[in-house]
């Protein structure tokens, strides 16, 4: 038997109601994207392009990327792959695009930012993605991580256009993005939210330091708020004449079957998570309608802290189980 059918997981994420909820797989590798194909995973909503190429002090050519990225996009025929453009920064080292000694490195020159300190490494990434998305029947949707401004996403629809990549987006990674994204949604197709990173930055907590894991925590209110407000951005966007707007998360809070009731309850169309983390948030969004997600996620936003907000919406599940 596959890996999925072991695990009961379908490969389908609906609600009780029927409502379709997208489940997707986090990956880096190759080997990944074929564990996540197995586990049933519906497609990829975040390749970390950074895991391919982690520790080189030369930027890899065009053709060693055409060939890591086809090798990813080959596990998934016909499916959506999401792809994000690398994601350097002193803490997430890539020697050819970094500088290690900055002081603050959460708020340093990472992820998009790079491109202005070392120009045409992303074109070259995006002229690569482009090719391999040509060789394989894989949908590819490339995304920028940390941007901060609607100028940032502006530039990288651009940069992505002039690559001929059709579907542009970006990561909702800093409470900025989280605020503007209906300007934001303008200018890109799709927003995901990383919600590692938009909870370091929403709590001003370093998501590396064990010792401040109570506000570094994605059951925070002020960070479930920051989400809706995401929504709210992407429903404006719409309302103008935007055209759809996919808003997805793909940080480590889909994984959690209770937070992702909480997500879909807030507007979250699609999830994206580790492939072991596929089955049981199945599970749960089976159990639960979307009237009862929206309840619990208006109650979660109500909390005074994380642990109340995770507390409140933990019993009232199981209550309902
Ligand atoms: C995030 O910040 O939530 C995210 C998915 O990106 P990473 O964990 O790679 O920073
Ligand atoms: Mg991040």
């Amino acid at each position: 038997r596959s890996a999925a059918a072991r695990s009961g997981f379908d490969g389908r994420g609906v609600l009780a109601d029927g409502t379709e909820i997208p489940l997707l797989a986090n990956v880096g590798t190759p080997e990944d994207a074929r564990a996540a194909a197995a586990a049933g995973a519906q497609g990829v909503g975040l390749l970390r392009t950074e895991f391919c190429f982690l520790g080189r002090d030369q930027e890899p050519s065009v053709e060693e990327q055409v060939e890591q990225y086809t090798a990813i996009l080959a596990s998934f025929p016909g499916k959506k792959v999401v792809v994000r453009t690398l994601d350097a920064g002193a803490d997430k080292p890539l020697p050819f695009l970094t500088d290690t000694s900055e002081p603050n490195p959460a708020l340093g020159v990472r992820g998009y930012r790079t491109d202005r300190a070392v120009p045409g490494v992303l074109a070259r990434q995006l002229e690569a993605i482009a090719r391999a998305e040509e060789a394989t029947d894989a949908e590819v949707w490339v995304m920028a991580p940390m941007i901060a401004t609607t100028t940032e996403a502006q530039e990288f629809a651009r940069m992505a256009a002039a690559a001929g990549l059709r579907v542009p987006g970006v990561m909702v990674e800093t409470p900025s993005a989280a605020v503007t994204a209906d300007q934001i949604l303008r200018h890109v197709k799709f927003v995901s939210l990383g919600t590692n990173d938009l909870t370091q930055y929403t709590m001003a907590a370093d998501r590396m330091m064990g010792s401040l894991a109570e506000l570094n925590n994605p059951w925070q209110p002020a960070v479930l708020r920051m989400v809706r407000s995401t929504v709210e951005g992407a429903r404006e966007a719409e309302a103008e004449g935007a055209g759809p707007r996919n808003v997805g998360v793909c940080g480590e809070a889909a994984a959690d079957p209770a937070l992702a009731v909480v997500l879909v309850g807030l507007g979250v169309h699609t999830l994206s998570m580790s492939a072991r983390g596929l089955a049981p948030v199945a599970a749960v969004l089976r159990s639960v309608d979307m009237g009862t997600a929206q309840a619990l996620a208006a109650l979660a936003v109500q909390q005074p802290s994380a642990e109340e907000a995770a507390a409140a919406v933990r019993t009232e599940l199981s209550v309902l189980a």
